[in-house]
């Protein structure tokens, strides 16, 4: 079989920190990047200075961007380092005024650590970070300009191309794929694990082991998110809200809710995750840290009602991961690149896509949801109150649920024949995007984000 998908499941749903894959888990990468690459050098290191750029600098302090920059210059890991460790990295730097890169001691305060340049214009994306390490004489010992582009994934700024420039012709393709597997009498999911097989070499035994690590962080995210109560990190005092909703949805107060009982667990669900994640917590790029309510509310809403068990999750996952991709390569999934339909729309298609598949639908109705899903988010914009993963994203995570189950519901109800297909939609989330206004595109200039608090 061709190697048709270019960008492993594992590249997409990675294990990560909050608030925001692009300002927060994609910086901490690239930080931890150029401290690697300065010991492995063994350069003379006296400062470092780390220059966020664009919307970096305009939504950065919001989404916690220049702790996990320092996070990252001090080597902790967004995986495997302590939750605790990572938020205190700033105060670590402040109490000790210094750190360690490798055996050198670099004298440092915050303010002279990490620096803002709130231009937008001329930079090769949105999300860029530049670093520079200096000698005692102040002379440039190595830079490096890098972009996070979406999803915790990063670039060095030469070999990113705007997604408005990017050409079509060999993107992959939902049609291409579809087609594929109707000449080869193949599943989708068939599809997808003979692709994962051959990208990454492991067996699906491997690879579904995989998927049910990543379940498990997702699975933990909404419990832990159901138990907390209090208010979110920043200056919104935005309280808490998924547990004491849940108190409410049980004693059923609503006539509405014992009308359709099970689309406010969704939501519910989906608000426990996006809540640990405004608070910093580890959760799953899906596809985005700002997004990653969606999948998960769905699928755990799915194992209670469906009976499912874990590896069936896994599978889904798959097939959620498949559509994030498809969006990766022909659009983003970047908000500071195309907005939130880029974000919580791409979310929402992955998560109607697996609910889909986890219900038996055919591929073509597994396209057809996750199309709809996404249809309905074309335009939506990126207008993060104070620059807080907070308001709109939480709650817009929660809605978002309950539109993959309602287009995983619409296309169950059809034979998958439909006009738009899901490659044309993400085109046009593509061309919708390159037109938005930057105001509208995590820069907190526009919007909902010019709210007077
Ligand atoms: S509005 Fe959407 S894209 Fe923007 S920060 Fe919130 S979740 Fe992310």
């Amino acid at each position: 079989m061709e190697l048709l998908i270019k960008q492993s499941t594992f590249d997409l749903l990675k294990i990560g920190i909050g608030p925001s894959s692009s300002h927060t888990l994609g910086p901490m990468r690239m930080a931890q990047a150029f401290r690697h690459r300065l010991l492995e050098l063994e350069l003379p290191v006296h400062k470092i200075e780390v220059v966020l750029k664009g919307s970096l600098a305009l939504t950065g302090e919001g989404h916690l961007t220049p702790n996990a920059v320092i996070a990252g210059l001090l080597g902790l890991d967004p995986v495997l380092s302590e939750i605790e460790k990572i938020q205190g990295a700033t105060l670590e730097v402040e109490r000790n005024q210094g750190f360690y890169l490798g055996e050198r001691f670099l004298s440092a305060n915050v303010e002279g650590l990490v620096k803002f340049d709130k231009v937008l214009s001329g930079l090769r994306h949105p999300n860029t970070a530049h670093f520079f390490a200096y000698d005692a004489n102040g002379q440039v010992l190595l830079d490096k300009e890098c972009c996070s582009i979406g999803g915790g994934a990063w670039l060095l700024a030469e070999a990113v191309k705007p997604a408005g420039s990017r050409t079509i012709g060999e993107k992959l393709s939902s049609n291409a794929i579809l087609k594929f597997c109707h000449e080869n009498s193949m599943s989708l999911l068939d599809f997808v694990y003979a692709q994962e097989e051959l990208l990454t070499k492991m067996t699906r035994i491997e690879i579904q082991a995989q998927l049910k690590k990543l379940w498990h962080v997702m699975k933990q995210a909404v419990e832990s998110g159901l138990e907390q109560d209090g208010y979110l990190p920043g200056k919104l005092n935005v309280r808490r809200r998924a547990k004491r909703t849940r108190e409410r949805y049980l004693n059923r107060s609503s006539q509405l809710q014992k009308a359709i009982p099970t689309l406010a667990k969704a939501n519910i669900y989906a608000l426990a995750v996006s809540e640990e994640n405004a608070s910093g917590g580890r959760i799953v790029t899906a596809p985005t840290c700002g997004a990653c309510g969606v999948v998960p509310g769905v699928l755990y809403l799915l194992m209670e009602e469906l009976k499912l068990l874990d590896d069936a999750i896994a599978d889904s996952l798959l097939i959620a991961s498949l559509f994030g991709n498809i969006v990766v390569d022909r659009a983003s999934i970047s908000g500071a690149e195309v907005g939130c339909q880029g974000e919580v729309g791409t979310a929402c298609a992955m998560a109607s896509a697996a609910a889909c598949f986890l219900s038996g639908g055919t591929n073509s109705q597994i396209e057809s949801a996750a199309e709809a899903a996404l249809e309905h988010h074309l335009g939506l914009t990126c207008d993060p109150v104070m620059g807080l993963v907070q308001v709109p994203c939480i709650e817009r995570n929660a809605i978002a649920a309950g539109t993959a189950i309602n287009s995983a519901n619409l296309a169950l109800l059809g034979d998958g024949d439909h006009l738009i297909s899901f490659d044309r939609c993400v085109d046009t989330l593509r061309e919708t995007g390159t037109d938005m206004s930057d105001k509208y595109k995590e820069t907190s200039l526009g919007g909902l984000a010019t709210t007077h608090c």
